[in-house]
């Protein structure tokens, strides 16, 4: 009997859906970020929203913002797991990794890092800007308050819960460590796929050649839905420099636009609604703290 069978399923469906995670994307116009605060509107919309455009001139010195301390950065077995999230390229990383210092109320534990990019030539994909600059990529090491111990729903409902160190990847180097890592990218290529990562590199290798004295800090959000506001911001000066064949075509299966097919970078402005580009400019004021270098 049909009717019965739907009496069946259809309970069950609906509990189902119930249980979705609410659909958003970067680019297509029916769940791109215009429509994320129809998702989360209790923070896509909010007024500390990130990413944002960090103005320089309007940042001021901050004695407060003292120099981190990078707990087993150094460590060459700590990046575990590589995974294709199906929106972004994430690396787990092992217990006991952490940053305190930097004006931070506590230690974080360092959990996953990820990447935000553009297409790989033409548009630049940081999700931060400086004095209106995009760079071409963009790390995010993701830190969660050590009193969560790691549980990340109770984090993003403290205003301070995670901290998110954010790295400019441009073009003009050539570290072995980011060869290392982009060749696992072949790897990865359906969302969901993951493959470990082999002792060897490190935070630090991966990091190489920032001055992580130099940053800008301010209060902001997570730039995908929900968006929370719960996140301290430190976007460091210096950018990491990888090779060009990371950044651009020139060997597509090292970079992630290639292996996913995708564009992820918040770009307020633009495609954004009004109510979005307010609560950015308002965001923008609060950056007025930047790191001095000690003589
Ligand atoms: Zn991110």
């Amino acid at each position: 009997d049909l009717c019965f069978l739907l009496l069946l399923i259809h309970p069950y469906l609906l509990t189902k859906l119930s249980f979705l995670p609410p659909a958003w994307c970067y680019h297509k116009p029916s769940c791109n970020d215009t429509t994320w605060p129809t998702i989360a509107a209790k923070y896509c919309s909010g007024t500390r929203q990130s990413p944002i455009n960090i103005v320089s001139a309007s940042a001021e010195l901050n004695a407060n913002l003292t120099e981190f301390t990078f707990q087993n950065y150094g460590d060459t077995s700590i990046l575990k797991k590589i995974l294709n999230t199906g929106k972004t390229v994430k690396v787990s990383l092992g217990s006991g990794v952490s940053i305190s210092g930097g004006d931070l109320s506590e230690a974080y534990d360092s959990l996953q890092f990820h990447l935000h990019w553009g297409n790989g030539s033409s548009i630049p994909g940081s999700e931060h800007t400086v004095d209106g600059k995009r760079y071409p990529m963009e790390l995010h090491i993701v830190n969660s308050k050590s009193t969560f111990n790691g549980n990340t729903t109770l984090a993003v409902k403290d205003s301070t819960g995670l901290a998110a160190l954010g790295f400019f990847i441009e073009v003009r180097g050539q570290p072995a460590s980011w060869n290392t890592l982009t060749s696992y990218l072949a790897n990865i290529r359906n969302r969901g796929d993951s493959v470990s990562i082999a002792p060897g590199i490190s935070l630090d290798d991966l990091l190489v050649g920032v001055d992580r004295s130099q940053y800008y800090r301010y209060l902001g959000s997570l730039t995908t839905p929900n968006c929370n506001e719960a996140v301290v911001w430190t976007v460091f000066k210096d950018s990491i420099k990888v090779s060009k064949d990371l950044v651009r075509p020139g060997h597509p299966e090292r970079h992630p636009a290639w292996v996913l097919g995708l564009i992820n970078a918040r770009i307020p402005g633009g495609q954004r609604s009004l109510a979005c580009i307010s609560s950015r400019i308002a965001t923008v004021i609060q950056v007025t703290l930047e790191r001095s270098k000690e003589p």
